[in-house]
């Protein structure tokens, strides 16, 4: 489904991702895991188009989508949960739904997916006329998923979607994730949460400073030490 051959981004004269190879299969669940500044984000930044790389090929369904616009990359069926969520304070949560369908024309289909949302969100449901700035931390998140989700996609590119929330909070997330699967979604999940989010993937590639160094399924990468290990570089 996804298919990235050799991929280098730069920020100006710094190399931040190296000749990474990375692919997600239909309905797999992949994690990118590493620590800080391995290039976590800059790979699904340019997976989104919102980076040009440098060099390599990124095939979405078989089409090379690199250097093309995000929004013709969410029309082609990938969305982006970015990391920090980007959710807009001053808007309802109505409103920060509907702009993650606006590249969509089907009025109808965008109702349908709102429904869809509030069935799948409950929380999303009871407040959508309220401003989102008002949304704990962990309903911030679901609703960065929601508004992702309302672009329909296939693949879903999530961005440390545990980040700053309460172990309770984490656990719900890693739940919903599950369950998109279940439902036929792809997905591409960057984690500093190396362990859980590799135990809850299908396969997982390990980042250091920029390049992929090691891969597998769980299985392969070892829980535990074995993990921790590849996750720091000592392996
Ligand atoms: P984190 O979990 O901290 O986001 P990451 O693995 O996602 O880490 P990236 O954010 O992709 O890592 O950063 C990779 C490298 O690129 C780092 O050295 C970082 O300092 C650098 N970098 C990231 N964004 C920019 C930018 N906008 N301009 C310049 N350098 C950047």
């Amino acid at each position: 489904m996804l298919d990235v051959k050799g991929l280098t981004v730069a920020y100006g004269t710094l190399t931040a991702v190296r000749a990474v190879s990375l692919r997600v299969d239909e309905g797999e669940i992949v994690a990118v895991v590493g620590p800080n500044g391995a290039g976590k984000t800059t790979t699904l930044s340019a997976v989104a188009g919102l980076l040009k790389p440098r060099h390599g090929t990124i095939e979405f369904e078989g089409r090379e989508i690199q250097g093309k616009a995000p929004e013709d990359i969410v029309r082609r069926g990938v969305a982006l949960v970015p990391e920090g969520r980007h959710i807009f304070a001053s808007l309802t949560v109505e409103e920060n739904l509907l702009l993650g369908a606006t590249s969509r024309i089907d009025r109808a289909g965008v109702r349908r997916s709102l429904d869809e949302q509030c069935a799948r969100f409950p929380i999303l449901a009871d407040r959508l006329k309220q401003h989102a700035g008002y949304l704990s931390g962990g309903e911030q998140q679901q609703l960065a998923i929601a508004r992702a989700l309302m672009s329909s996609p296939r693949l879903l590119l999530l961005d440390e979607p545990s980040l700053g929330l309460a172990p309770r909070i984490v656990d719900d997330v890693f739940a919903t994730i599950t369950e998109l699967r279940a439902g036929g979604l792809s997905v591409l999940l960057v984690e500093q949460n190396a362990t859980r989010a590799v135990a809850m993937s299908d396969r997982a590639y390990v980042l250091g400073t920029g390049r992929v160094t090691r891969s597998g399924t769980p299985e392969q990468l070892g829980e535990g030490g074995g993990m921790a290990a590849a996750y720091l570089g000592l392996s």
